[in-house]
């Protein structure tokens, strides 16, 4: 168990120091700015969603600790390409996750499943303000509301 805590922790420091998709697209069609006052995250998700409902790209900007930029890092990776519906399917089951709900392990789904890294957040509730902004602030963005906040 140690060391799958020790992958864990890998995998969210290299999620942290190299963040993927930290920019901000030019055609990005919304955007929400998520905050956490609490720890200090600040994180700004854009989104190019097509006429079809499908999430064409999504990257984010900011500055956050570890956890906060980690979650939004793989967050982008894996809720590119899939629809609106599916990424807020996606994220609902996240949260519950996060919040001690639903246990992931032996989930069926792939996407479900690389999110488990997160799983020491279930622990620290203040952290799971962290590892769950970015997926905030991307449904925020999708409801058309252009900021959001954990307070
Ligand atoms: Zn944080």
């Amino acid at each position: 168990m140690d060391d799958l805590r020790d992958l864990y922790q890998e995998v969210i420091l290299d999620h942290g120091k190299n963040p993927r998709n930290f920019r901000h697209p030019e055609d990005a069609n919304r955007h929400a700015e998520g905050d956490n006052p609490l720890c200090g995250d600040r994180l700004t998700v854009y989104l190019k969603v097509g006429h079809n409902g499908l999430v064409e790209d999504v990257a984010f900007e900011g500055r956050g600790c570890a956890i906060s930029v980690a979650s939004a890092s793989m967050m982008t990776e894996i809720v590119a390409g899939k629809t609106e519906e599916e990424a807020r399917a996606l994220f609902r089951r996240f949260h519950d996750f996060v919040t001690g709900k639903e246990e992931i392990e032996g989930a069926d789904d792939d996407d479900l499943e690389k999110l488990i890294v997160l799983a020491g957040v279930k622990q620290f509730p203040m952290r799971v303000k962290c590892a769950t902004l970015a997926w905030h602030t991307m449904t925020a963005a999708m409801d058309g509301e252009n900021a959001v906040t954990t307070e």
